[in-house]
């Protein structure tokens, strides 16, 4: 059973080299060609620990292909993922602008019975769109030909993708039909020696449990936020509290971890669509809308911080940023806390003098020329570099070589001994006896 993943990016080219890792033969399918050109010469277009090594030995095992044309693809294969962009549209909703010109292509080719899965994060009734649009396609052909529409999103977390992908805490699987589902549980045994991994459900729950989960998990995030605030405006440390409600079983200890937003290109646009849907059922969602916005108030607060520390016009500023990517062990600038932080202060008059081990490259390409214009803003070659006469450090993204760096060091490089951690990675009562000001976000310390 070959199989055919469209769209290569984070979750396309996980999967694709996973299941090849896994002896199956895989075809990977772009648009872009630059993309593919460039995988077909060994050369990846993200970022992600141990992806690397498995593309490129399942490329030379002759098990892992990539092409720009579909039909293709589609020639000795019966089971297409679909696995490109659902980006927010205008209105925030999912973009499936993409998923259905896929669905359309395959409809034009579509020579057997075939099943069609779809793993992007696509709202409840896609799957009805996809089938619809398949159906279309045939019907123009004058051709009867059996598919199934499965719904199997995908729960990896970039910077751990491909950890996640082969070690899945679960799999879910929406399907209507046995023998699709005889297929998907074929596809799925060698991710599921251990224990039974796969869940199966209807189509419409499969798509409503992966918003459902990015939207408790970024409330997680956000309430945490809001109780980090709180606690600098009450003097308490916000480090001891989530030690001590993470300890309760029912709570939890992962995802209260408080810092300055959560990014990437899954939370904002999933709690955003999700709250589409409902808008679109004339069904309001406090919650939801809540935590939208403490994360965009969250994204602010670094900056507020420094301002309140160093006044509202910060020319003549120069601030070092640690981390650039939305979260460590990721190239992914998408919704980025830094962006937000960055832009602030150059609107403000400040320079910025920022470094990240990953995602420099990203950064180079893609955030806007005028950021880099005039020198306001430079990347630094090395962490210390950008410490180099700044007027502060301030920690957006907690990358590990971050986590314990020579504060003597530190000290030396810095004009001065400030140090806004936005993350709270480094415990104050250790800087202090250094002679260093400190902010964390939470901490009940002001700057
Ligand atoms: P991405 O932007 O990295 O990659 C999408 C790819 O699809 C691009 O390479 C694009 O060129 C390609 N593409 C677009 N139209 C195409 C077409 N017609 N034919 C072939 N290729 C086409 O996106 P991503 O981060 O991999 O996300 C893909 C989906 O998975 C989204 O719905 C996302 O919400 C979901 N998802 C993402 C993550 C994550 O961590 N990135 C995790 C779980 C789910």
């Amino acid at each position: 059973m070959n199989l055919t993943v469209i769209g290569t990016g984070y979750v396309g080219l996980v999967t694709g080299a996973c299941f090849a890792e896994m002896g199956r033969t895989v075809t990977c399918v772009d648009v872009d060609a630059g993309k593919i050109e460039g995988l077909k010469a060994g050369v990846l277009p993200i970022y992600e620990p141990g992806l690397e090594e498995i593309v490129l030995r399942n490329s030379a095992e002759d098990r892992l292909h990539f092409t720009t044309e579909l039909p293709e693809a589609m020639q000795d294969s019966k089971v297409y993922f679909i696995a490109v962009g659902t980006p927010p549209g205008e209105d925030g909703s999912a973009d499936l602008q993409y998923v259905l010109a896929v669905a359309r292509q395959i409809g034009r080719h579509l020579d057997g019975y075939s099943v069609i899965v779809d793993k992007s994060t696509v709202p409840v009734g896609t799957a009805d769109k996809v089938r619809a649009a398949v159906q279309a396609e045939l019907d123009v052909r004058g051709v009867k030909i059996p598919f199934d529409v499965v719904s199997n999103p995908e729960f990896l977390k970039e910077g751990a993708a491909v950890a996640d992908f082969m070690r899945p805490d679960r799999i879910i699987v929406g399907c209507e039909s046995e023998r699709a589902r005889e297929i998907m549980k074929k596809l799925y045994a060698p991710f599921n020696r251990n224990r039974e991994r796969v869940i199966y459900m209807g189509v419409k729950e499969a798509e409503m449990t992966k918003y459902a989960a990015n939207a408790l998990l970024a409330t997680k995030i956000s309430f945490m936020n809001e109780i980090a605030n709180l606690c600098d405006l009450l003097g308490v440390d916000v480090e001891s509290v989530r030690e001590g409600i993470g300890s309760d079983s029912r709570i939890g200890s992962h995802f209260i971890y408080p810092g300055c937003g959560y990014g990437g290109s899954c939370f904002p646009k999933d709690v955003q669509a999700l709250i589409r849907t409902a808008h679109a059922r004339g069904y309001a969602t406090p919650v939801l809308d809540a935590v939208e916005a403490r994360n965009a108030a969250q994204k602010q607060v670094l900056f507020q911080k420094l301002s309140r520390r160093f006044g509202s016009d910060l020319r003549g500023h120069t601030f070092a940023v640690w981390g650039l990517a939305f979260k460590p062990g990721t190239d992914d600038l998408r919704e980025a806390p830094a962006r937000v932080l960055i832009e602030a202060l150059l609107n403000a008059g400040a320079s910025v003098r920022a470094y990240d081990p990953v995602a420099m490259d990203a950064a180079r390409k893609e955030w806007p020329a005028a950021w880099f214009e005039a020198g306001r803003l430079s990347l630094a070659a090395h962490q210390y570099e950008a410490l180099e006469g700044a007027d502060a450090l301030v920690l957006v993204t907690e990358w590990k070589p971050f986590r314990h760096p020579d504060f003597a060091a530190m000290k030396r490089l810095l004009k001065a001994p400030i140090i806004l951690d936005g993350r709270n990675q480094y415990d104050p009562e250790e800087l202090q006896p250094l002679g260093f000001e400190y902010e964390g976000i939470g901490r009940g310390l002001a700057l």
